[in-house]
């Protein structure tokens, strides 16, 4: 009957996910729970990180003993492949099913030499914008740390490469869920752990000045981009109706603040919304947005989402309001698309699946 309880218990009790543990809680626990030393913990993440291996029994070069007890402490927690679309241009897009049943997405580019993961921050987005597939499906929960992490180890597994990009454009407004991502992007830049390179880490927001500030004063070193998608208050709140909760004076007051604190140039995101923001006068008013700033604007050709108002302009449309920007001396381009054909706008495919 004792023994029984116990067996309960025990199995009651949750493991701690490997992917959710940094570099200084692998320490920690190795010396302090299994009373090894603190190299141990840097073997184990070698195993996890660099060489893809989810297994404690195949980690040849710890002890045996270590290799059994391993997996009644730790589990190393990934999320399942529920999805995946393979694109004309190679680029990957998936659809993950979390422990508790919930989908994200997530998107692999393929540039010929190199990959680019397109990561999720949460289970949906609250923020609602008009244009956005992951807007339309509400928020469900943050992801944590390690469910962060092991999607991106996931892809890199299910590719059989090492990627070394990541964005968080996927679904979710990363500085909603700051805490997780940015414990995230600690595990990421480790070198015992993934050692991916600062300038190939990129947060996409929508504009969330305390987050921003944020970044800045955590001093991580990686790359920002705004989704700015509109010259001035009126239009942005058409169609970000977060910008009216944080206005453009608030999100830009901030980005100054992260520009001089890491002396990096932001990136300006704009989705072209026909008859929306594509005017030669939008062109004319984004320039003066960034006095004082330097950015790079990343034009976006909208990607159509079923159920929005909105549509892409032609090349007619697209070709003046770049000339207009390079005339101001504003250095933009236009970005190259990737997987239209398998529904790659972020949350798209999610959308359907869990719609069906
Ligand atoms: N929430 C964050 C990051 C995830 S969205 C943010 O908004 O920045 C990542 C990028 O995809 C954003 O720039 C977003 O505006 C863009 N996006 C969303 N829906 C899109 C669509 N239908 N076509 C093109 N880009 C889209
Ligand atoms: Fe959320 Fe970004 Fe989509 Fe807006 S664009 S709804 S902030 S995920």
């Amino acid at each position: 009957m004792e023994a029984n309880e116990m067996n309960v218990n025990q199995s009651a009790a949750p493991k701690r996910n490997a992917f959710d543990m940094t570099i200084d809680e692998w320490r920690a626990f190795v010396q302090d729970e299994l009373n090894l030393p603190r190299y141990t913990a840097d073997q184990i993440c070698q195993w996890i990180y660099q060489k893809k291996v989810f297994d404690f029994a195949a980690m040849t070069n710890l002890s045996k003993t270590l290799r059994a007890q391993l997996p009644e402490l730790i589990d190393i927690r990934l999320p399942r492949l529920a999805k995946v679309q393979v694109s004309q241009d190679r680029t990957r897009k998936y659809l993950w099913r979390l422990d508790d049943g919930q989908f994200i997405e997530s998107v692999l580019m393929d540039h010929g030499n190199h990959f680019t993961a397109c990561i999720s921050s949460q289970v949906g987005c609250p923020l609602r914008c008009g244009f956005c597939a992951t807007g339309q499906q509400g928020f469900t929960r943050n992801l944590t740390a390690g469910e962060i992490v092991a999607h991106f180890a996931a892809m890199e597994s299910d590719v059989g490469h090492d990627i070394n990009n990541v964005v968080f454009m996927g679904m979710g407004e990363p500085f909603l869920n700051a805490d997780n991502v940015l414990r995230a992007v600690r595990m990421f830049l480790e070198p015992k752990m993934r050692g991916l390179s600062v300038r190939h880490v990129t947060i996409s927001t929508s504009g969330i000045p305390d987050g921003i500030r944020r970044l800045a004063d955590e001093d991580l070193g990686i790359y920002l981009c705004l989704s700015l998608h509109a010259p001035n208050d009126e239009i942005r709140s058409r169609i970000m109706p977060v910008n009216d909760k944080f206005p453009l004076s608030q999100v830009f007051s901030a980005l100054r603040y992260w520009q001089k604190k890491t002396g990096v140039r932001a990136t300006m995101e704009y989705i072209l919304l026909k008859n929306v923001n594509d005017t030669p006068e939008c062109a004319y008013e984004l320039a003066t947005l960034f006095d004082g700033l330097q950015v790079y604007v990343n034009l976006i050709p909208f990607n159509p989402v079923e159920g929005t108002r909105f549509a892409r302009p032609s090349a007619s449309r697209i070709q003046p309001f770049m000339k207009i920007l390079k005339e101001l001396n504003v250095e933009c381009e236009l970005r190259k698309e990737h997987g239209t054909d398998i529904d790659a706008a972020c949350g798209q495919l999610r959308g359907k699946t869990v719609n069906q």
